[in-house]
């Protein structure tokens, strides 16, 4: 384990990690690369399969034409890490393609037949990592079950390693790496680049008040606190998305994860009268449906590219005042406006609708959480491409105080936030000469 952090256990949450010193915020608490990883499918031709890099033209494998790489060495290096046997299992059911988790779980299962010290820089074995098989419902203990079935096709006829022993285990390490998987997220924080798992990073417990959070680069995975976190205390994330009401939360944390978070702000449902607001009084069920619709048709013209239809949408829902402001899936709507507007070139706009979504991102989220980061960027970006100087650095500014704490110095997006910066103040100085 790194020098950072310990694994304890408690009776309330099992095996949890807890800080050996004193953390600031910004700190890296745990920084770990995956044990076996996928780019999801939906994001093939975008970014290297190897290096998770984004970049037009990617080399497709001649063998499996599944796989795309940026460059030869990382398809070289994906050759020898984990995917020679893979390609020829994938070219064996070719038109057919596994779906993801199988091959995520193929990969899984080749790092552990031959995963030696050397490639495995971490103590742990996946077989450590909690697997809540019993807690599945019948449902997901079935899905399981398909993909088995599926994989014992697409893998075979390659042994299985021998610490797996029976079908038994293997359904077990199905289970394990579905409550213990990360999503893999891009620096802007859209989060279906991929899948990976990480052996000592799922150690740390969930909490929607966490003192750190998740950072990806590429597929290396940093754990960064947020907080001051005392030496002692426990390391926690949250695993799930915290612009959400409490009984969302929970929902999705008893379905995969298959636990109840009692965390303070659960037990006291905190903020989620003024989240579920409308004009007189709290929604009704009718309202949320509805609005849950309304964004999941946003979804699914986003994926379209139709940013006019998004925009159109958007604009009808604050004509008629559908919901308030502070309503957090009004403030859904309206970044789902923001980003189209951003497409679309509509600056005045997407400022617009970005700024009316800020307020509830500052309402709910706490002071340091990426989102909030990301979404001054974004607007302090808007403001300079308008001219809009003196504003521009203070969103920026602002924006900085955030990601320098939540991403690293090397990371794309402060590098993009401090050329942003050296810019703004190069054309506030450059107005300042003018007027002399
Ligand atoms: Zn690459
Ligand atoms: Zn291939
Ligand atoms: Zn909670």
């Amino acid at each position: 384990m790194d020098v950072e952090v310990e694994l304890f256990t408690s009776e309330k949450s099992g095996r949890g990690l807890k800080a050996k010193r004193n953390l600031n915020p910004g700190s890296t608490v745990l920084s770990s690369e995956p044990y076996a990883y996928l780019l999801s499918k939906k994001q093939k031709g975008v970014y290297c399969d190897f290096c998770f890099k984004k970049q037009d033209g990617l080399l497709q494998c001649s063998g499996c034409k599944y796989m795309k790489y940026c460059n030869r060495n990382c398809q070289k290096m994906a050759w020898n890490e984990h995917h020679k046997a893979e390609c020829a299992a994938l070219k064996n059911v070719m038109p057919k393609r596994p779906p993801d988790f199988v091959i995520l779980l193929g990969r899984l299962l080749w790092n552990m037949q031959h995963s030696n010290s050397a490639k495995l820089p971490e103590k742990n074995s996946i077989l450590d990592l909690e697997s809540n098989y019993n807690k599945l419902s019948q449902d997901q203990k079935e899905a399981l079950m398909n993909f088995l079935v599926i994989l014992h096709k697409f893998w075979s006829p390659k042994p299985l390693p021998s610490q797996v022993k029976d079908n038994k285990m293997l359904l077990e390490l199905c289970a394990r790496i579905k409550n213990n998987s990360f999503a893999i997220c891009n620096e802007e924080l859209q989060s279906d680049v991929g899948t990976g798992v990480y052996l000592n990073c799922s150690f740390i417990n969930h909490s929607c008040e966490p003192n750190c959070v998740a950072e990806f680069n590429m597929r290396t995975l940093k754990i960064r606190a947020v907080k001051n976190i005392a030496a002692g205390e426990e390391v926690l994330i949250s695993y799930v998305d915290l612009f959400a009401p409490s009984f969302e939360r929970q929902q999705e944390l008893m379905s995969i994860y298959r636990f109840q978070c009692t965390c303070n702000s659960c037990n006291a449902k905190t903020d989620d009268d003024q989240m579920m607001q409308d004009f007189d009084g709290k929604m009704t069920e009718s309202k949320l449906s509805s609005v849950k619709d309304t964004l999941s048709q946003m979804e699914e013209l986003r994926k379209q590219s139709d940013y006019q239809k998004i925009k159109v949408l958007v604009e009808g829902c604050v004509k008629r005042k559908i919901l308030p402001h502070e309503n957090i899936y009004m403030a859904k709507v309206l970044d789902f406006g923001m980003d189209a507007c951003i497409e679309l070139g509509i600056l005045t706009q997407a400022f617009e609708f970005g700024s009316m979504a800020l307020f509830s991102y500052k309402l709910y989220l706490h002071a340091n959480h990426p989102m909030l980061g990301i979404q001054l960027m974004k607007l302090g970006k808007i403001l300079l491409h308008e001219e809009k100087n003196q504003d521009a650095m203070q969103f920026l500014r602002e924006a900085f105080k955030i990601l320098a704490i939540t991403h690293s110095p090397n990371s794309s997006v402060l590098t993009e936030l401090q050329n942003l910066l050296g810019q703004c103040s190069a054309e506030m100085q450059n107005l300042e000469n003018s007027l002399d």
